[in-house]
Formats: C-alpha cells, structure tokens, sequence
C-alpha cells in the first residue's frame, strides 16, 4: 500500500483517475517520477492556461524569491500588490472600459464565490440567489447553495438554503428560451420567488458539462437583472483568463457584471489566488467585514502580474480562437465516424466537450488516453462529457498529438466487443 493509500483521505479524487506520481511539468506536458511524459489536456481544471512553469512567470517568482522580497503580509500593502493592481488596471480594465474595485478574497475560487454572495446580499438586503442548472460555484457552504450537483450538495450534511435554481441556456433544447420561464417566475408575484439579491451565472459551465450560453441569452439575463434590480455575478474562475479567447469570457455578450470572481488562472503559475471583482458603488464592505489570512499572497501576485504580458497583444487571444477553431473541426470529425456513440461536442475558444450517448464511455476514453499518455478529465452531471482543457500556448504539435490519442481510443472504442454487447449492438 503506498503512503498515500495508507495516509491521504478518502477524499481524494483526481489521483484516482490519473495514478501515477506525478514530478516534473514544462508546458503542456507532464512527468512522472519515472520519466513517463503526459501531454496535459486537463490544466490544473484550467488553472494553467499558460501551461506550466512558463519561463517568464518561473523568472519572475525566483527573481522575487531570490530578492528576499516580503512572501507573506496579510493584506498589509506591498510593491508585489501594487504592481499587480497597476498592470491589472492598465493592462485589463482600462482598455475594456471597466470600472471595478479588486477584492483579494482567500486563495481559492469557492473564496471570491463567498465574497460575491455576502457582498450581494448585504447590498440588496436580499437573501436568495439564483443560480443555474448544472453549475458549479464551489465547495464551501454558500457556494454549494448554488452549485447543482446532488452528490456534492449532499457533502455538506445540511440544508443548503436561500438559493434557487433556474435552467441554463439550452436545458430545453435550443428551441426554449429557458429566460421566459425566469421572467415569469420572477414577474409573478404569486409564483412562490421572493425578489432575489443576485444571478450567478458561469457563462461556459466548466464542471456542468461545457455548457456554452449564447451571447443573446446573457444579454437578455443581464436586462432582466438591471430591470429589477437583482444583481449579475459572472463567475469566471474557470472560464476567465483567456480561456474562450478575450480575458473575459463575457465580452464578446458585451454585458456589464455587477460583480465577477476569478481564480484559477489568475496567477498563472498555478499558485493560489483569487479576486472578487466589483461595480465601484456596490463597494460597501466595512474594514476587515471579510477577512482572511492568506488574502494578498505575494509571489502570487508577481506571477499574476508577470502573467499579464500575455494579454498587452491580441496574440494570444488570436491563438486561442484559431486552436479553438481547429479542436472543435477535430471533434466534428470524430462524432461523423464514431457511429453515433458520441451525441454532441460543444465549446468555445478552447474549452470543448464531447459528450458520449453512454455516460461510462467519456470515463473509458478518458482511462485509455491516459493510458496512452494524455491527461484528460470528464465533466456533465453523469461524468459523461470528456473535457478538452490544454493550456491555451500549447503548441500544434502537441495538441495534434493529444487529439489523435482520443481518436484512436475512440477507435478502439468502436471495435470493443464489451461495448458491442453492452449496447446491444453498435457497428
Ligand atoms: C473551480 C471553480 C470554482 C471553485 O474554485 P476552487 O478553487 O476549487 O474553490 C468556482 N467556480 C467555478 C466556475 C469553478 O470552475
């Protein structure tokens, strides 16, 4: 039995799927402690959308380290936080147009989730918020309330209250606007809603399955909260970073949030950071109201900062829409041969699902590929979509080489006599 069989928690989970132990990273791939090379389809969960230990985000952190410069500081003001707020301002706010004070929650995203609710709520003096169908916001208790999955909702052993939930985009077939059902609820003064204080909305559900919503249908949920008053949170923590192209994976809906979390990738190295972004009037917290002890992680915020220079050109942005556009002709190809056994693949920028008719066969795909040398992980309600989640440089190479894996598992999907059998008779 290894240390970690005999020592960690049950609850451990990725190390399941993906059993070996892992040593060193460069870019998209990753070793084992044997030397074995995975090419990393999975991100940290899209925490390393600039791949892993990149060169300049690696100088920048030993540069720091190296410099005896101050690590840990509570929220006291440093040089580090002072230049991530002047590149983060300069670089990402200024020329969209945006308004937002920087919140540092602790450095989690389920942390910037939290702030948003309470921050929501004490605002509008509103208790309820409401989230969506198969979204995902977190483990904490607050952001549970607003997370869909049955099985995680159940791990917090209590009620989880004054949190609706309404159907995402599409959770009718495309030919229901889910928001008139909203509007009515909402409308209806007998309907059994109180007037919540927020929505809180991912607009690609990572967890949920790589559900996109179309840019109309933010819009349309962005008015229907301005004209009530009921605040828009955009979670961004998985999606934001430039994971579907622009920084922000709601500018191309042109909606303004009230609030907006982000984490993942924020410090783009992989190390723990997390902001609540909010509208400068709704700024209302009192000194220490939220607090933490690990809010404002120096060499966090120098990765974070150094982090930036990706997004003073469009170059990356460019990447990431043409990379995207070749995964998803990629993944179109694969359904048109896989003999029906994949029913949808959906994305945008390059987060993309597959999504198999027999929820097991995501999880056969993602065990045979890692088996070939490919980190890639599941997501959707019954783990049924595979998620394609490389870091947004990978080069062609290596994202070529990473979808032929899934082809050819794929593949050897089709000539499995146990999937023959077991779907009475596929081919
Ligand atoms: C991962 C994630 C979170 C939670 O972040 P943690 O760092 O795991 O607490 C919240 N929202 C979304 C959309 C996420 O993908």
């Amino acid at each position: 039995m290894t240390i970690f069989e005999r020592r960690e928690s049950q609850v451990r989970s990725y190390c399941r799927t993906f059993d070996a132990v892992f040593d060193r990273a460069i870019g998209s791939t990753m070793y084992d402690e044997n030397g074995r090379a995975y090419i990393d389809f999975f991100a940290g969960a899209g925490s390393l959308n600039y791949g892993h230990n990149h060169p300049l985000l690696k100088q920048a952190l030993l540069d720091y380290l190296n410099g005896d410069h101050v690590v840990h500081t509570l929220d006291l003001y440093t040089r580090a936080k002072r230049t991530f707020l002047e590149r983060f301002e300069s670089v990402i706010l200024k020329p969209r147009c945006m308004d937002y004070r920087v919140m540092f929650t602790g450095p989690t995203g389920t942390n910037a989730v939290e702030a948003a609710l309470k921050l929501a709520r004490k605002v509008t003096g509103r208790k309820g918020v409401v989230a969506f169908t198969n979204s995902f916001h977190g483990m904490t208790l607050g952001s549970l309330a607003v997370t869909g999955n049955r099985m995680k909702r159940a791990g917090a052993g209590l009620p989880l209250n004054h949190a609706d939930s309404a159907p995402f985009d599409g959770y009718f077939g495309q030919d229901v606007d889910t928001l008139d059902q909203l509007q009515q609820v909402l409308d209806d003064g007998s309907a059994g809603w109180d007037l919540p204080a927020a929505f809180i909305v991912e607009t690609v559900q990572g967890e949920g399955g790589v559900n996109v919503a179309q840019d109309t249908w933010l819009q349309r949920l962005a008015q229907i909260a301005k004209d009530r008053g009921i605040l828009l949170i955009v979670d961004d923590i998985q999606v934001g970073c430039g994971r579907t192209g622009p920084f922000f994976s709601f500018e191309s809906a042109g909606i303004e949030p009230d609030l907006v979390t982000l984490s993942k990738s924020l410090s783009g190295f992989g190390l723990p950071m997390a902001i609540t972004l909010i509208r400068p009037e709704l700024d209302i917290w009192e000194p220490g109201e939220h607090n933490g002890t690990f809010r404002g992680h120096n060499p966090a915020f120098v990765t974070a900062a150094a982090s930036l220079a990706f997004w003073e050109t469009d170059q990356l942005s460019q990447k990431v829409t043409t990379d995207g556009a070749h995964i998803s002709a990629r993944l179109d190809q694969m359904m048109a041969q896989s003999d029906g056994l994949i029913s949808d693949v959906r994305g945008r920028g390059m987060i993309w699902g597959m999504e198999f008719k027999k929820p097991d066969l995501a999880a056969n795909v993602s065990r045979m590929a890692f088996e070939q040398g490919l980190i890639i992980e599941t997501s959707g309600a019954e783990s049924q979509v595979l998620k394609l989640l490389p870091p947004l440089t990978i080069n062609r190479d290596t994202l070529d080489l990473g979808l032929r894996i899934i082809e050819s598992c794929l593949a050897s999907l089709l000539v499995s006599p146990m999937l023959t059998a077991s779907t009475g008779g596929h081919s």
